[in-house]
C-alpha cells in the first residue's frame, strides 16, 4: 500500500511556528503519497509537566497540580492564538480552546484523586501522562485542515490495543491491526490524513495506557505495520541519527545511512532519537524508517537499512546512558558453583528491573551487571536476601554497589572486521586518564560498552568521537 506514516516529535510540535512547518511538510507528503498518518507526540516539556503534577499530587502537594494545570493552559492557549492568526474559522477555534480546557481539567481531577489516595498507582499515571498527546492533536489536527489538508485527530486509545502493563504496555498485535484497520482504512481512501496520538494505547476493554517514556516512535511503527505501510519517517529536532548527542560533541555529524542493528544498539543504550522498540517492527515487515529534521527537511536525514548492507567503516557512533549503578556479586567460593548467575538474575528479575549490561570474569569469581539507578537499593536488598546463607558462609565474600556510573556504547556493525579497535578506544580513553571500570560486548558484535564514572562520561564521549573524526577526516 501506498502508506506514510509521519512521526513530529515533542519540539516539532513544541510551539505554533513548528506546528506551521508540521503542516508544510504533510502538505508536500501529500504531492507523493496518496496515504498519510500522521502521528504526534505532547507538546515540548509537557508530558514532563503531567507526571510532575501526579507524582507531587502523590507526595501531599496540592498546590503544584494547579499551578502546572494553569501553565498548560496557557502553553496550548498561547500556540492556538498564535495559530489562529494565519487562518479564518473563529468557530474552530473555540471548538479547540473547549477541548483544551476539558482536557486540563480532567489533569486536575485526576490529580486531586491521587492528591486523596495519597498515591500514583501505574493506571492513574498513565491516564494522567496521555494527556499531552491527547491535546497536541486537537491542535495540529485543525491547523491542519485550516491549512487546507483534510485532516481528522484520532486518540489511538481507539487503535492501538495492549496488556495491562501501565507505563510500559505491549501491543497486541492482531487486535491493534484490525481495530487500526476499521478505524483508519475509511479516512486514508477519502484523503483525510488522521492526526494520531503517540506514546498511547488501551486495554481491549479500553483503559487508557502509555508505551513508555519517548513511545510516540514506537508508535508510529505499530501504525507502519497496522496498515502496511511503506515508510515510516521519523521527524525530530536534529538531521537525522547523528555519530553522538549533538547537545554533547558538537563536531557529531549526521549519518546517511545506518543499520537495524546499529540502530538498535545505539537507542537501546541510550540515543535517545529513536525509541528502541521502534526498530523490529519495522525491520520485520520491511518497512523503510527514516529520520528527518523538522527544522531544516531539505535535508534527507537517515536511512535505516538492512543488516545485510556492507558496514560502512568501523565505528560509526557513541551514546551514553546515565544514572546506573553497578552491582557486583563476588567470591572465591562461586567459583564453579553452578546457579549463581541463575539466582542473580531471578533475584533481579523479582524487583521487575531490567538489567542492561552484565559481564562476568573468566574466574567466574564475580557477576557484575547494571541497573537503573533508581532500582540499585531495591536490587540490592533483593541479593543480600537472596545470598544470605552464602553470605554467612563467605561463599560469596561481598555484594556490592557502584553508584552513580555510566554505560558508554561504541556502536560499528564494520567493528567486527576491523582487529585492534578496542585497543584504539581503551588508548584513546587511557590517555585521558579515564578509567573503565568494566567492559561488555554486544551479542551482535557490532557493539562495545564501558563502563565510567559519571563525571568522566562526557569526556570520554568526546575523546571515542575524535576516533570517529579522524577515521573521516
Ligand atoms: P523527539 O521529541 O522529536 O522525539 P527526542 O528529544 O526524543 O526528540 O530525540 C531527539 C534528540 O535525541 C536530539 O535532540 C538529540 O539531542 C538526542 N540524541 C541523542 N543521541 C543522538 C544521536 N546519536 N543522533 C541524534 N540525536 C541524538
Ligand atoms: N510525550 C511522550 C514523552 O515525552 C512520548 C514521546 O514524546 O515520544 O515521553
Ligand atoms: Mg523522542
Amino acid at each position: 500500500m501506498n502508506t506514510l506514516v509521519m512521526k513530529f516529535g515533542g519540539t516539532s510540535v513544541g510551539n505554533a511556528d513548528a506546528i506551521r512547518h508540521v503542516a508544510r511538510i504533510v502538505h508536500a507528503a501529500q504531492a507523493d503519497w496518496p496515504q498519510v498518518v500522521v502521528v504526534v507526540s505532547a507538546m515540548g516539556g509537557v508530558t514532563d509537566m503531567l507526571l510532575k503534577g501526579a507524582h507531587t499530587a502523590a507526595e501531599g502537594d496540592g498546590e503544584t497540580f494547579r499551578v502546572l494545570a494553569g501553565e498548560l493552559r496557557g502553553k496550548h492557549y498561547d500556540t492556538l492564538n498564535n495559530l489562529a492568526k494565519d487562518l479564518s474559522s473563529p468557530v474552530r477555534w473555540d471548538e479547540v480552546r473547549v477541548w483544551i480546557a476539558s482536557l486540563v481539567d480532567e489533569f486536575e481531577t485526576l490529580c486531586h484523586a491521587v492528591y486523596v489516595l495519597g498515591e500514583a498507582s501505574a493506571r492513574a499515571l498513565d491516564a494522567i501522562s496521555s494527556l499531552g498527546e491527547r491535546m497536541s492533536i486537537q491542535l495540529v489536527a485543525p491547523y491542519l485542515r485550516e491549512a487546507g489538508i483534510p485532516a481528522e485527530p484520532i486518540e489511538a486509545t481507539e487503535l492501538i490495543v495492549t496488556d495491562k502493563n501501565f507505563q510500559s504496555a505491549n501491543p497486541i498485535s492482531e487486535l491493534t491491526r484490525s481495530r487500526t484497520q476499521a478505524r483508519l482504512f475509511p479516512l486514508l481512501e477519502n484523503g483525510i490524513v488522521p492526526v494520531v496520538t503517540g506514546f498511547i494505547g488501551a486495554t481491549a476493554l479500553g483503559v487508557v495506557t502509555t508505551l513508555g517514556r519517548g513511545g510516540s516512535d514506537f508508535s508510529a511503527a505499530l501504525l507502519g505495520v497496522a496498515l502496511d505501510a511503506r515508510e515510516v519517517w521519523i521527524w525530530t529536532d536534529v538531521d537525522g541519527v547523528m555519530t553522538a548527542d549533538p547537545r554533547i560533541v558538537a563536531a557529531a555529524k549526521t549519518l546517511p545511512e545506518i543499520t537495524f542493528r546499529e540502530i538498535s544498539e545505539l537507542a537501546y543504550y541510550g540515543a535517545k532519537v529513536l525509541h528502541p522498540k521502534t526498530i523490529r517492527p519495522v525491520v520485520e515487515r520491511d518497512i523503510a524508517l527514516w529520520v528527518k529534521n523538522t527544522f531544516n527537511p531539505s535535508n534527507p536525514g537517515t536511512r535505516v537499512v538492512s543488516d545485510d548492507t556492507a558496514p560502512h567503516g568501523t565505528i560509526r557512533a557513541v551514546t551514553a546512558i546515565r544514572g546506573q549503578t553497578m552491582l557486583n556479586v563476588e567470591g572465591r567460593g562461586m567459583l564453579g558453583v553452578p546457579g549463581v548467575a541463575a539466582r542473580t538474575f531471578s533475584a533481579v528479575a523479582r524487583t521487575h528491573t531490567s538489567v542492561s549490561l552484565i559481564t562476568q570474569a573468566s574466574s567466574e569469581q564475580s557477576i557484575c551487571f547494571i541497573v537503573p539507578s533508581r532500582a540499585g537499593p531495591l536490587v540490592m536488598d533483593a541479593l543480600n536476601d537472596e545470598f544470605r546463607r552464602e553470605l554467612e558462609q563467605q561463599n560469596i565474600d561481598r555484594i556490592w554497589a557502584m553508584e552513580n556510573v555510566v554505560i558508554i556504547t561504541v556502536v560499528g556493525a564494520g567493528m567486527r572486521h576491523t582487529p585492534g579497535i578496542a585497543g584504539q578506544i581503551f588508548s584513546s580513553l587511557g590517555k585521558d586518564r579515564i578509567n573503565v571500570v568494566a567492559i561488555a560486548q554486544g551479542s551482535s558484535e557490532c557493539s562495545v560498552s564501558m563502563i565510567v564514572d559519571a563525571p568522566d562520561a562526557e569526556k570520554a564521549v568526546r575523546e571515542i568521537h575524535k576516533l570517529i573524526e579522524m577515521r573521516e577526516g
